[in-house]
């Protein structure tokens, strides 16, 4: 039981970032893992019937179907193997496989990497309303908390009053923040910005862009030449491409990544508002469906509800109830 074993071993200090993650979690924990508590109740033998019932229930959680399928031979193979006869055995060996799920094959991580010699440039897309300049306000504050100096860019100049939210986040989060009236090019924005950024020796810039899906071809252009102007003036930039994705959307949130990816190259994922889902299981479609390392995921509307990514405390916040039941029976 590789997963549990491992934080009954640790010293089940709460630091702030797991109490955060409990927090934001609590929605999943009291829908979907209650069911999964009330699966394990409901039969005193493992059985066809039980099976189905956990598939359906798994499903519901936004995992994914082809994700939800494969877990299930899988873990009919384990119950067959190990004889596992009851429910309450078998609890802990779903988490476990669920846990192996986003840790087995391709390691994803969720570091990002700042450069020293030049500013790192970091560009958020995804479509309307997901929480990208949210994202990047609370980015900007926990950054700037570490001592670096942050240029906030309103690439942004679609969406009426985008550029002034931007602007009003940076001034309440005390950064710098470079933008033009909207409806003139991103691209042009992202320029001056850029090249300000470079000059004036900014340790990390966050790109805002508008992501209008329903006309992809235009996207795509604008995207590539938002990323040319980028890296004609620091090569290698931008460092990273993070899709956001409104966790409450479920699915459609998985096909919005696989239209993205055709569309740029992404290279992770900052999964907002898994505080107002119910579902919680989107962490594991994404890794099983869309193959990108999630990097930040929203907790809920404060700053420090933006939290790094760790699969560890993910698994813990969302099935702890389940342990705890362990620990007393
Ligand atoms: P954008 O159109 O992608 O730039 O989205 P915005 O940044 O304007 O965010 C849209 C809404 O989502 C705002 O009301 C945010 O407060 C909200 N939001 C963003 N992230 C989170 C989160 O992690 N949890 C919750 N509950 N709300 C969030
Ligand atoms: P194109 O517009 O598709 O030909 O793409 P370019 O790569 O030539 O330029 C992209 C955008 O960046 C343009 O729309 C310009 O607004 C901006 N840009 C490119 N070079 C410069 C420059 O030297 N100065 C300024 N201010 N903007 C530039
Ligand atoms: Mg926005």
């Amino acid at each position: 039981m590789r997963f549990f074993d491992k934080w009954r071993k640790k010293e089940t200090k709460k630091e702030e970032s797991l109490q955060i993650y409990e927090k934001g979690l609590s929605k999943s924990r009291g829908s979907f893992v209650s069911k999964l508590q009330e699966l394990t109740n409901r039969y005193k033998k493992i059985e066809d019937a039980y099976f189905d019932d956990l598939e359906e229930i798994l499903i519901m959680a936004d995992i994914g179907v082809d994700t939800v399928l494969r877990f299930m031979d899988r873990l009919k193979k384990r119950v067959r193997e190990e004889k596992i006869e009851s429910p309450i055995d078998l609890k802990e060996v779903i988490v476990d496989e669920l846990f192996v799920i986003y840790v087995s094959g391709e390691v994803l991580t969720s570091k990002i990497t700042y450069r020293d010699d030049n500013p790192t440039v970091l560009l958020f897309v995804g479509v309307n309303g997901v929480g990208k300049t949210t994202t990047i306000a609370k980015l900007a504050s926990r950054l700037k908390k570490e001592g670096k100096k942050i240029l906030l860019v309103a690439g942004d100049t679609f969406r009426a009053g985008a550029v002034a939210q931007l602007k009003n986040w940076s001034e309440k989060v005390g950064v710098d923040f470079y933008g033009k009236e909207e409806g003139v090019d991103p691209a042009s924005v992202v320029f001056d910005g850029v090249s300000l950024g470079k000059k004036e020796g900014y340790d990390v810039i966050l790109v805002d862009t508008a992501g209008r899906l329903q006309n992809k071809d235009h996207l795509m252009r604008e995207l590539e030449k938002i990323n040319r102007v980028i890296s004609g003036i620091i090569e290698g930039e931008p460092s990273e491409t993070l899709l956001v994705l409104d966790a409450t959307t479920g699915q459609n949130g998985i096909s919005q990544a696989k239209s993205f990816q055709e569309i740029t190259n992404l290279t992770g994922i900052v999964l907002t508002k898994l505080d107002g889902t119910a579902k919680g299981g989107i962490v594991l479609a994404i890794k099983e469906e869309v193959g990108l390392p999630v990097k930040y995921i929203g907790l809920g509307e404060k700053e420090e509800d933006l939290q790094v990514f760790d699969i560890e405390k993910y698994i813990y916040g969302l099935f702890k109830d389940l342990i705890g039941e362990e620990k007393n029976g």
